[in-house]
């Protein structure tokens, strides 16, 4: 028996090949990290510097949070490239991993530098994390294997139990006792999860082991244009910045910068959407196709742009309108909400995997299921409207707002979430499949973002307008996708 033939046919983790536990765990840790170090991020930019804060204003402190969670994603694009055509997923989880930890304890660090330079180690480890350990799960399982998508909802569970726990350690500790306590907290999680991968290395066979190296000459030259070509690019982009900079047309604050990235990231987008139309001759049903893949796109950056405020406009509604008092503790920590969330996807993905396969064919198609995700996440606003308004003159709200707000959050990811890569890959032309996956992980670079900006106007506007626009925008967009849904479904030409 092959190698691989041995991994697809192992059941020894809850029915499935024992590399998932690997993997399952490797990412929980990753996840533990990255919502920990998350729940305190902006709470640590916009604390004073006499509680050993950073004193940013929320307008600089969200700048910061939309550039780097937005990097964070955006990376999972030169991330995957790499894997693919370098070194292999096994290797890119692994250096991932090392970067990650390597940030963590860096911003463990009290300083300036120390703190910006670890959370660019962690865009970079992120990047070659993230995508990477997602398609070593895949290589799993033979290519017929019924058992593909349960071992992704149960890697979902993984990340969500990380989700989970992350918070409740590092914001008891960085909130609690010392900030910096709370960041090494975070790395030495994914210290623990990097050691776990290579104890576990020899469970996950060949899987992700080599990446597809071109096998023709033309073929390696095509490849060495593309080397040349994106180099050139990135230095392009960086003389056009310093010489923007130097011409004082950007400044180096934050929200300077984080305007231009937004440029950027807006350019990115579209010369991304533009080639793919363009660089492939894709026959009619491709391309219709490729249509319904802007609209799905498109629904999932706003989604995102209103579920990922957990860790920034909603983490400070947590920290500064929200009665946290218990008897114990005095009070406990804003963060701790951040784990709201990952507990409502693990109670509620059973009951949706089950009310998908009860409705069989009756469920809706996933056009309408997006739409639904939006007009549940703009709900969970409509909700803060009304938390924002009790807490007007200073009043501190009761917990259940928040709580209310992420149920309907996760009922709305609940329909987005786990249907939107399936379907995106499903949609792609079969020679660009993992190119889809880079599209689904740009929605999420835009839509945190988006997330991020949004908390930089928690100052400056009335928090029932911040709130009113933010669910004013996805319900708008959820039913613009449900009056959509029959055009759509024709441009998805057969995919359901
Ligand atoms: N919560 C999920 C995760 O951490 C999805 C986040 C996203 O794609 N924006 O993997």
């Amino acid at each position: 028996m092959s190698e691989s033939a041995a991994v697809s046919q192992d059941t020894r983790f809850f029915g499935h090949p024992r590399g998932l536990a690997v993997l399952f765990f490797t990412e929980m840790w990753e996840r533990f990290g990255y919502y920990g170090m998350r729940a305190l991020l902006i709470l640590y930019l916009t604390a004073a510097v006499t509680d050993g804060g950073m004193g940013f204003a929320a307008g600089a402190a969200g700048s910061i949070y939309a550039l780097f969670t937005s990097l964070v994603y955006l990376f999972g694009l030169p991330g995957g490239w790499v894997a693919d055509h370098v070194i292999g997923q096994r290797r890119a989880v692994l250096a991932g991993a090392a970067l990650i930890a390597a940030g963590y304890l860096s911003m463990a660090v009290s300083s300036p530098i120390a703190f910006f330079g670890g959370l660019g180690l962690v865009v970079l480890g992120t990047g070659l994390l993230k995508t990477n350990i997602s398609v070593i799960v895949g290589q799993l399982y033979a290519q017929n294997d019924e058992r593909r998508d349960a071992g992704f909802s149960l890697f979902y569970m993984g990340i969500n139990v990380g989700a989970l726990l992350g918070p409740l350690v590092c914001s008891f500790l960085g909130e609690k006792v010392d900030w910096h306590l709370g960041f090494a907290s975070a790395g030495i999680g994914m210290t623990l999860g990097l050691i776990l991968y290579l104890a576990g290395g020899r469970l996950l066979g060949s899987a992700g082991m080599h990446p597809s190296r071109p096998d023709t000459p033309e073929a390696v030259a095509a490849l060495k244009r593309q080397v040349w070509t994106a180099l050139g690019l990135f230095v392009v982009v960086a003389a056009v910045v310093a010489g923007l900079i130097s011409a004082g047309v950007i400044s180096l604050d934050p929200e300077s910068l984080s305007n231009a990235f937004g440029v950027l990231l807006l350019g990115i987008t579209i010369i991304f959407f533009a080639w793919l139309f363009l660089a492939g001759d894709w026959t009619p049903v491709e391309r219709g196709r490729l249509w319904a893949i802007v609209a799905l796109f498109a629904a999932a950056a706003i989604f995102w742009g209103a579920y990922e405020q957990a860790g920034s406009s909603l983490n400070l509604f947590a920290e500064r309108d929200t009665n946290r008092a218990v008897a114990v503790m005095g009070e406990f920590p804003a963060g701790w909400f951040q784990q709201v969330p990952a507990l409502f996807v693990i109670l509620q993905a059973p009951l949706f995997a089950w009310l998908w396969i009860r409705l069989g064919k009756r469920q809706p198609s996933s056009p309408a299921k997006f739409s639904l995700g939006l007009v549940f996440v703009g709900l969970g606003f409509v909700v803060m409207i009304g938390a924002s308004l009790a807490s007007a003159g200073g009043t501190r709200v009761s917990p259940m707002w928040l709580v209310a707000t992420y149920f309907l959050h996760v009922v709305g990811e609940m329909c987005l979430s786990p249907v939107g890569l399936s379907t995106v890959t499903k949609l792609a032309p079969e020679r660009a499949t993992s190119l889809m996956m880079g599209v689904w992980f740009l929605a999420s670079a835009v839509g945190n973002y988006l997330g991020g900006r949004a908390a930089s106007l928690y100052e400056t506007l009335e928090l029932p307008t911040l709130f009113g626009i933010v669910a004013a925008v996805p319900i708008a967009a959820g039913v613009l996708l449900a009056l959509l849904v029959p055009q759509i479904r024709k441009l998805m030409g057969g995919v359901h």
